[in-house]
């Protein structure tokens, strides 16, 4: 099947790599020649001046400029191997559907099955196309461990809802691709279609977007598998991992891996990964466990990545049948605040801040912010940060992202809503002096350490030595968080008995009526209340 000769083309989307790829491997295999391709989406990466922050309409720019970074990396690869990427730009299903018209004579479209909805659709468009041109098309699923589709066709056609259900029908995942490419098919003639290098930053038309607004994690495989080895060398740590041990505000040294943006854009195979951690355990008998351990990590990724997939309207509340029906409020300015680092809580302000110029922050520091920005004191609705997210971390990913703000929010997997992050008193655990604080935002640089998680209790006297007057240089609390998260806990409380009685309406439209019925029937209470006093019944 495999055989013949007959030219290829390797459609690069995520999977910009040349290790453990098996669309790489079967484009090679048997070509005459080989189209390796990417599509620059302007979509995705067209500047848009009116959103809150440099980059696109989709993307902020530290992550657009991270993709060109593994760009640059993957396309040196290639060459090296003797070939090249080849970067064109459009509406991808458009710009492949014409390269695939062009007189490349292709037997075969290889390309990384992807899960997320935009790529399902642009997919069977592409594919669609391509068998109906006589084209072969393959799609291996390599961006993670395991295969969704079969992981859920195991579980009785449903995702497994739990941690626990999910590592137990997953078992063992396939091994990672042992081969190692020493040359690829060379490019055939390439026609009339507009190729060019990876472009840079300033071709994209980013050319005033300031350095210093970059994020220190650079892009690329080469970058990733030297990330990687780093942290394996480190054997004892790797066995002793355990989340969630580590400290967030560690910033000079992360706690964790930072490998979620290599693993988002596929720089770096997850299989790979976990035979490299395998390896290591295997000459450290004892090591910690998933879910806490860095293994266990992964499987985390491959869990939200299967009921993502297995969960029609994943990435929203209404109609989606996991998620509870909570009332959030829509409130632009307390979002804006939390979004710009203004909330007058210096801890989630450093995050915000952390996640804007680096677009990483540690998994707890997360926790802190989603649950501070909803549940926790500002009852915000999580699909709304979710989209600030979304925009500025380097290593977004709509499955993990969505499913950690489903988590974090209360709203699906984890539901003890009592359990909040204090904004003042659980950064302090680990940074009492809060340097993290006076890092990311320097006008506290010289609060002193008593005041620096509460700046607004400090006197004047010692605002004013610090240069800095709350209320002027750095903003008031937007809220008082012990009447705040009462309130909110409250409310959390008063959903969660609305949604037992739901049982099965999972649409806000259901929840309008459901609510109505309960009004009603308070005030039938009440009225029936009134009338057994007045008529002096007990
Ligand atoms: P490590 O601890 O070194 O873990 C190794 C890898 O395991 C990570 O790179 C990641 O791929 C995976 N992993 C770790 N924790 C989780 C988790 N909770 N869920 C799923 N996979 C996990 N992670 C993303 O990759 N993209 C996102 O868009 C994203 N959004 C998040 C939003 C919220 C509100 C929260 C609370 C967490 C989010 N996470 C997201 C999960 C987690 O915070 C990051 O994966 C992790 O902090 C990345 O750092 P690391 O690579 O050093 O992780």
């Amino acid at each position: 099947m495999l055989s013949g000769s007959g030219s290829s083309v390797m459609w690069f989307r995520k999977g910009l790599r040349i290790h453990d790829n098996p669309a790489l491997q079967l484009a090679s295999q048997g070509a005459s020649h080989l189209y390796p391709l990417f599509v620059v989406d302007p979509h995705y990466m067209e500047p848009d001046p009116t959103s809150f922050s440099p980059g696109s309409s989709r993307a902020g720019l530290n992550r657009i400029k991270f993709l060109l970074e593994s760009l640059v990396d993957l396309d040196l690869s290639l060459k090296n191997l003797g070939s090249r990427l080849l970067v064109l730009k459009g509406d991808p299903a458009e710009v492949l559907i014409r390269c695939l018209k062009e007189q490349w004579n292709v037997r075969k479209l290889c390309f990384e099955y992807d899960t997320e909805p935009y790529y399902q659709a642009l997919d069977t468009k592409v594919k669609n196309f391509a068998l109906g041109a006589g084209i072969e098309v393959f799609s291996p699923v390599s961006h993670t461990l395991f295969n969704p589709t079969e992981i859920i066709e195991r579980n009785g056609g449903k995702p497994p809802l739990t941690y626990q259900s999910f590592t137990k029908i997953a078992g063992q995942p396939p091994p990672p691709l042992t081969i190692t490419h020493s040359s690829l098919p060379p490019i055939g003639i390439l026609g009339s279609c507009d190729i060019s290098e990876v472009p840079t930053i300033e071709d994209l038309g980013y050319g005033d977007a300031k350095q210093d607004e970059f994020s220190p994690f650079k892009g690329g495989e080469s970058e990733a598998l030297k990330r990687l080895a780093e942290c394996m060398k480190d054997k004892a740590w790797v066995a002793t991992f355990e989340k969630p041990k580590g400290n967030p505000s560690a910033f000079l040294k992360p706690a964790t891996t930072v490998l979620s943006p290599y693993l988002k854009f596929g720089c770096l195979s997850s299989r790979y990964f976990y035979r490299q951690i395998q390896d290591v355990y295997e000459t450290m008998p004892k090591h910690t466990s998933p879910p806490v351990s860095l293994l266990g990590q992964l499987l985390w990724r491959d869990f939200f990545y299967t009921v993502a997939f297995g969960t029609p309207n994943f990435d929203r509340m209404k109609d989606n049948k996991i998620c509870k029906q909570i009332p959030w409020k829509d409130d632009d300015k307390l979002l804006e605040a939390w979004r710009d680092g203004r909330t007058g809580f210096p801890w989630i302000d450093a995050i915000m801040v952390q996640l804007r110029q680096w677009g990483w922050m540690h998994h707890l520091a997360r926790h802190c912010v989603a649950c501070f920005l909803t549940r926790g004191d500002l009852f915000v609705h999580w699909e709304r940060g979710r989209d600030v997210f979304e925009r500025l971390l380097i290593d977004a990913d709509w499955a993990i992202n969505n499913g950690n703000w489903l988590w974090l929010s209360c709203s699906s997997f984890f539901y003890q809503y009592n359990r909040i992050y204090s904004p003042t008193s659980f950064g302090k655990k680990y940074d009492p002096n809060g340097d993290y604080i006076r890092h990311f935002l320097p006008v506290l640089k010289d609060m002193p350490r008593q005041y620096i998680y509460e700046p607004w209790s400090a006197p004047l006297s010692i605002q004013t030595k610090a240069n800095c007057i709350i209320g002027k240089d750095y903003p008031k609390p937007v809220v008082l968080h012990d009447s705040a998260s009462k309130e909110c806990k409250r409310k959390m409380g008063e959903a969660y008995a609305l949604s037992k009685e739901l049982d099965g309406v999972v649409n806000e439209d259901d929840l309008k009526i459901l609510r109505r019925k309960l009004d009603e029937g308070k005030e039938q209470e009440t009225k029936a209340k009134r009338s057994r006093n007045t008529s002096g019944l007990a």
